[in-house]
């Protein structure tokens, strides 16, 4: 298939899945304001509902949104799914409080419905619904402000997100009046099945299909830039087939039922689907007990993910641009390229505080003897003797080693969130046109 077919492909799966979404969440509305036995009502009243079924829709799709499903997310990158699904929930939240402020002010009697003492339980569960949105919002917003560990975070936006669906579902049935024919009735419970469906499908047919391909620690190597290497060898299984850059989600040594899993990209080459590596920093909670990681340890690897790959942009050659931990799915589609005995001329800017960070150095310094590589260091403190550049990674640094030609290159950024700002800018400056800049951002949520 040539590059034109694959790229015309994804932007087909890409409209579909975008159609496919906005038919889902107009459903709920189409189905409630179809073949009704009853009268009309107020314009006002019909359209704060119309808002309230949208509202309901988008949230309960959220579930398949972030259900990690594969074939969704290739067209467009796990990271714009899950940037997608931030915005679409605030977009949702915001619908949903219009709902009933549309009724307050239309009907202003409607206000007697907030009062938890003397109000129909369907009104209850609006208020307990909305509470859940606004508190799922809040906490993810603010996730940093208010130091909520990342675990517990995700544990109550889980239980949050479940709660508010299934109590706004239950203030749709107890209103009834939009869901009254038996029809209507039974496609609701086909939509809330379907949430439970994909609850059931993340939470246990995921694990269950992982526990048949479980993997052993084989080797845990420090590495320069407070890092440390975990290879990885299947057990009973062939092993894993993934693209050079992309990523998976890690749980090590519990059960493949864990809550807690962390996304890692592949830093070994593609071309061994049999020793897989992951090289991950002391970050936090979880990645600072890595390096005290028993070789024998049982890991669980659920991807292949992500559209950060060489495999998917075809170009006359590649140029990474790297910063600290960010070289890893570099490295991997190096070593693959490597491998591969590609022939074609790459480049590599690799920057880093000091050469204490400079994760990989002795092997990067050895890859030219296999393929054509130019690698430029760029360390912010360098030692006395240092020959290699200095500071950060800026248009100027870049100007002086891009290739003269810089439409012919593909160029793949991945590093500290305020360096790939700063790189995307600068390459954007020295005249790399933007649909030729591929990113992973680590900081994803
Ligand atoms: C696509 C992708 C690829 C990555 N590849 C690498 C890599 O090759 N090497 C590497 O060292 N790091 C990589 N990371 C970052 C790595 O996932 C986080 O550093 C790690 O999950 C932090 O966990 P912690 O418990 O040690 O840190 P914590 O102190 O708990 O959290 C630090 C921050 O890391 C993020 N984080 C924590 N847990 C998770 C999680 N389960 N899922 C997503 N984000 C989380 C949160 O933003 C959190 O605020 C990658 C991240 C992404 C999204």
């Amino acid at each position: 298939m040539t590059g034109y077919d694959t790229r015309r492909r994804r932007m087909l799966g890409g409209a579909f899945w975008l159609a496919l979404y906005v038919g889902l969440f107009l459903l709920p509305l189409a189905i409630a304001f179809t073949y009704r036995d009853h009268p009309r009502r107020a314009f006002w009243t019909e359209f704060s509902v119309a808002l309230g079924f949208v509202a309901l829709a988008m949230m309960g799709l959220q579930f398949a949104v972030t259900a990690r499903f594969r074939n969704v997310a290739a067209p467009y990158g796990i990271d714009i799914i899950l940037r997608f699904h931030k915005q679409i929930s605030i977009v949702a939240g915001a619908l949903m409080l219009a709902h009933p402020i549309i009724l307050f002010v239309t009907r202003p009697e409607t206000i007697e419905l907030l009062n938890p003492l003397t109000a129909p339980w369907r009104a209850r569960f609006a208020v307990a619904a909305t509470v859940a949105v606004l508190a799922l919002i809040g906490i993810s917003v603010w996730r940093r402000r208010l130091r909520l560990p990342y675990e517990a975070w995700r544990l109550a936006h889980g239980l949050l997100a479940t709660a508010a669906v299934a109590f706004a579902l239950t203030h749709v049935e107890l209103v009834g009046w939009y869901v009254d024919l038996p029809w209507k009735r039974a496609l609701w419970a086909a939509m809330a099945l379907a949430v439970i469906g994909l609850l059931i499908y993340v939470r246990f047919v995921v694990p269950a299909l992982l526990l048949r391909q479980p993997w052993v620690v084989d080797q845990v190597v420090p590495e320069r830039g407070r890092a440390w290497t975990l290879v990885l060898r299947p057990v009973g299984h062939p092993g894993m087939r993934f693209a050079p850059g992309q990523f998976a989600w890690l749980t090590l040594g519990r059960s493949a039922f864990a809550v807690e899993d962390h996304p890692f990209s592949f830093s070994s080459s593609a071309m061994d689907n049999e020793r897989i590596a992951f090289t991950i920093k002391n970050a936090g909670d979880f990645t600072r007990t890595v390096g005290a990681v028993a070789p024998g340890t049982a890991a669980y690897v659920e991807g292949p993910h992500g559209a950060f790959s060489i495999d998917r942009y075809d170009g006359n050659g590649y140029v990474f641009v790297a910063g600290g931990v960010g070289i890893t799915p570099m490295m991997s589609m190096m070593r693959t390229l490597a491998d591969r005995g590609d022939a074609r001329q790459h480049l590599l800017i690799y920057g880093a505080p000091s050469m204490d960070d400079l994760t990989f150095m002795e092997e990067l310094e050895a890859l030219p003897d296999r393929m054509r590589l130019h690698i430029v260091q760029v360390l912010a403190s360098p030692p006395p003797d240092w020959r290699g550049e200095t500071g950060l990674i800026d248009a100027t640094v870049l100007g002086r080693h891009l290739p003269a030609d810089r439409t012919a290159h593909k160029y793949f950024v991945c590093g500290p969130p305020d360096m790939m700002d700063a790189v995307e800018r600068a390459l954007r400056r020295t005249g790399v046109p933007w649909e030729n800049i591929y990113t992973e951002r680590f900081n994803l949520v």
